[in-house]
């Protein structure tokens, strides 16, 4: 068995001629310019590119695997180098009615074996979405439609990011997913966490228990990528094999997730429109302390609160651990020179963070850093809570 990193989602900014792909995230993030980064500088081995429906990028990957740089696998995926493996997503925004009777909208990561599967399920899904070339598109069909047209072209479906508050499917269109997809819940292998949860959290609710838990960067930019990934135990990378590890057969499963310390997320406590800030009190807020205002965007801490089914968390034994991890980015006193300098001496972010030893990164960049970064790893930092599209922040002491 080999244990890999992997991190699912990431997202691209524009195709090799420059066509606007996911119009917030950076321009360098190019097929293969992502390819390139988790192995030159992320020490990622398995990554999900999530915006691959888009016929530019589809072009994009034609042209990777046309010129020898890369080639795809029987079992599902495109390998790199002999160094990562590349998973074919898309991120399709469902229509779903929730329980007041309106409609709320959710994210789904969409992952196929296969480039002619994508392709199929991009022509499929074109009837449903108006602009099929650009990202996380919105469909107007629920996600229980939407799983069936993902398994006819060998697919799976994974609800992302499942509490944020704006486009998710605990956020705001259901407390229980099995609503949504009802006698279809038993194909939802997996969930992801989003930056703004953790295990800890989600084991607050029961229909979870069967379901493997992934932590992904749903990167916008190229340092991004890998500031949360999971450590997956497979016989072989391969989409057959991913697949497995999700159900959890034979020995195949997930080892470890790694991800921010949920505080740190854009959406973990509520946030009042009116005050402009965030809400601490006693959760479950459901109304600004200050200004009694109901206009508010529900935290995922708070949404928690309000839709648990457990009075405790209690994971199911086969759970496995979370790491919290700060990436560099979010640590004081550490701007672009500095990571590169480091990056430089550890080769990826990963050992820095979590390998590294204080003397060998106090030789690379001093003493005050170096606390910085040990402090960190082992959580002896304050951290102010993130809230209303605002991440987190530490301070060094
Ligand atoms: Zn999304
Ligand atoms: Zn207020």
């Amino acid at each position: 068995m080999y244990e890999l990193f992997a991190d699912l989602h990431v997202h691209i900014g524009r195709s090799q001629n420059n066509k606007p792909i996911k119009i917030t995230a950076a321009k360098s993030l190019q097929f293969a310019n992502i390819a390139k980064e988790c192995v030159n500088k992320k020490g990622i081995q398995v990554v999900g590119i999530i915006d691959c429906a888009s016929p530019y990028v589809q072009e994009d990957i034609e042209n990777f695997l046309a010129n020898g740089e890369a080639y795809e696998i029987l079992d599902g995926g495109i390998i790199y180098q002999n160094e990562v493996c590349i998973f074919l997503g898309s991120e399709i925004e469902t229509s779903e009615l929730n329980e007041n009777g309106k409609i709320g909208s959710a994210h789904n990561l969409c992952f196929f074996p296969r480039l002619a599967d994508i392709k199929e399920f991009s022509r499929e899904m074109s009837k449903y979405i108006k602009n099929i070339t650009l990202s996380s598109q919105r469909a107007n069909i629920s996600a229980y439609t939407l799983i069936d047209i993902v398994e006819k072209y060998n697919g799976i479906l994974i609800p992302a990011h499942c509490f944020t508050p704006h486009k998710s499917f605990y956020g705001n269109c259901t407390s229980r997913l099995e609503r949504i997809f009802k006698e279809k819940f038993e194909h939802i292998y997996a969930i992801e966490l989003g930056l703004s949860a953790d295990t800890n959290l989600a084991d607050k609710i029961s229909e979870l228990e069967g379901k493997t838990f992934l932590t992904n960067s749903d990167a916008h930019s190229l340092p991004k990528i890998a500031r949360e990934y999971n450590k997956i135990q497979m016989a072989d990378v391969s989409f057959k094999e991913f697949l497995k590890a999700l159900k959890r057969e034979d020995g195949r499963k997930v080892l470890c997730n790694y991800g921010l310390d949920p505080k740190l997320g854009k959406y973990h406590r509520t946030y009042c429109e009116v005050c402009e800030k965030n809400i601490l009190g006693k959760a479950p807020v459901t109304k600004c302390d200050t200004c009694e205002s109901k206009n508010i965007t529900v935290g995922v801490y708070d949404r928690i609160e309000i839709i648990k089914d457990k009075k405790q968390t209690i994971s199911p034994n086969d759970r496995p651990p979370y790491i919290y991890q700060i990436p560099l980015t979010f640590i004081p006193g550490l701007g672009e020179k500095t990571i590169n300098k480091l990056l430089n001496v550890f080769k990826n972010e990963m050992n820095i963070l979590h390998k590294a030893t204080f003397d060998d990164i106090e030789s690379v960049v001093g003493e005050k850093i170096a606390k910085n970064i040990i402090n960190a790893r082992e959580g002896k930092v304050k951290i102010t809570e993130g809230g209303g599209g605002v991440y987190g922040k530490i301070s060094s002491n």
